[in-house]
């Protein structure tokens, strides 16, 4: 069976960032700049003034200078700073000529109508003022193509005019529940069924990780439902079907799949929970979509979307193929493991003074333990073997759902 790093490398060679397309700017948000962004004006475009006060030549000798003009943000000035005069200038006003400084109204005196004292050393030349082009230069790259626009970058874009920007676009994936057994969380269960915890569960996942989810409902485990859903859900960039795809007799995912022209990669790895992953990929029309066969029970559906979905949705949407972070941390409690197979088990982890992981692994029922999985904020890497671990052991672990 195929080893979770193994199946990492099958996945990442199927991912291809998706095709780029123009937004406008307020549509940027949590993109991947897909070209680099050049301003076409110096910033700040003019010398301007950076508080409101009194432009002055600061060599002109004079502690008293006459009032000869006011200039507001948004204004133009209209005369020349000579010796012995000033002019007021609001905060984001342009700078007068003659001026080479900016002192602070608060430090002068209005003696009458139009003549202010100075202090003695009303500051040194350019205080005061934000010099043309200091923040970056007509023709200055400002933002480069692969870049993540934040508020930050939609501010700089839009300060350098660009209305509309080239990105890679939001992935787009499909979510499709499975299961006789399964009924939307508005219906009460009859005996024997329950609650479809996994379609909300990855169509938030999917919108948290920063793709559009689009939610297919819940298929019965019979070859004709799961055909027309599947094939609606191969319109996307990234199919996710929960379900059906272990080894029973009614797991016929795989085999619908592979009707339908998707390509198996893989199936089954060894890893806990997890084990019956399955995924594949259709090239249609110019279009690939990717589909993930994910285990039904909802602590492996989970664990298997951080470990490759998730990656790919990131991939897909530009941000390169990344394994998901683990750093090393060490046990607050002992703990045993008996398994053949690696095992991602829910950990609470908290930090020391360093910044040190500190694990307790969490007591845990298995795949379809999904309150256990509430509790935990990341998971623990246990490998295969029967053994016991003791307190202060070092441990590899992976945060979840932090920041
Ligand atoms: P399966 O992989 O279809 O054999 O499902 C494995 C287990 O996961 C079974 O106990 C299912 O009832 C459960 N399961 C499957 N789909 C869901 C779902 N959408 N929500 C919650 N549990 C599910
Ligand atoms: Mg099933």
């Amino acid at each position: 069976m195929l080893s979770v790093a193994d199946a990492f490398e099958l996945v990442g060679q199927q991912v291809r960032p998706l095709a780029e397309t123009r937004v406008s700017l307020g549509e940027a948000l949590g993109l991947t700049l897909a070209e680099s962004v050049t301003s076409n004006q110096d910033s700040p475009p003019f010398d301007k003034s950076m508080l409101d006060g009194y432009a002055i030549d600061v060599g002109d000798g004079s502690t008293q200078r006459r009032i000869i003009e006011r200039v507001i943000a948004g204004g133009i000035p209209e005369k020349s700073v000579e010796p012995g005069t000033t002019i007021l200038v609001m905060t984001g006003a342009p700078i007068p000529r003659g001026a080479n400084a900016v002192v602070k109204h608060e430090e002068t005196q209005l003696l009458d109508e139009t003549t202010v004292q100075f202090p003695d050393q009303p500051g040194k030349v350019g205080a005061g003022i934000f010099r043309q082009g200091s923040s970056f230069q007509k023709g200055q790259v400002v933002l480069q193509a692969g870049k993540r626009v934040r508020s930050i970058e939609l501010a700089l874009l839009a300060e350098v005019g660009s209305a509309s920007v080239a990105v890679v676009p939001r992935p787009r994936v499909a979510v499709l529940a499975t299961g006789n057994e399964i009924v939307e969380c508005d219906q009460p269960p009859a005996a024997g069924q329950i609650r479809n915890s996994n379609g909300p569960m990855l169509v938030a996942a999917v919108t948290e990780v920063g793709g559009t989810a689009q939610y297919l409902g819940i298929a019965r485990d019979d070859p004709e439902a799961l055909r027309s859903a599947i094939a609606r859900g191969l319109e996307s960039d990234v199919l996710l079907i929960t379900g059906g795809v272990s080894a029973g007799v009614m797991d016929l995912v795989p085999g619908v799949l592979q009707e339908l022209g998707v390509v198996q990669v893989f199936h089954k790895i060894r890893m806990k929970p997890g084990k019956p992953l399955w995924f594949g990929v259709r090239d249609s029309a110019g279009r690939r979509t990717l589909v993930f066969g994910l285990p039904g029970n909802p602590v492996s559906t989970l664990v298997t979307f951080q470990l490759f979905v998730k990656p790919v949705i990131e991939a897909l949407a530009g941000a390169g193929f990344q394994s998901p972070a683990t750093e090393l941390g060490k046990l607050l409690a002992p703990a045993k493991h008996r398994g053949d197979r690696p095992t991602y088990h829910p950990c609470h982890i908290v930090r020391d003074r360093q910044g040190q992981a500190l694990v307790e692994p969490l007591a845990w029922g298995g795949s379809s333990d999904l309150a256990a999985l509430a509790r935990a904020n990341g998971l623990v890497l246990l490998g295969p073997g029967e053994y016991e671990l003791s307190h202060g052991a070092e441990v590899e672990v992976m945060a979840l759902y932090c920041g």
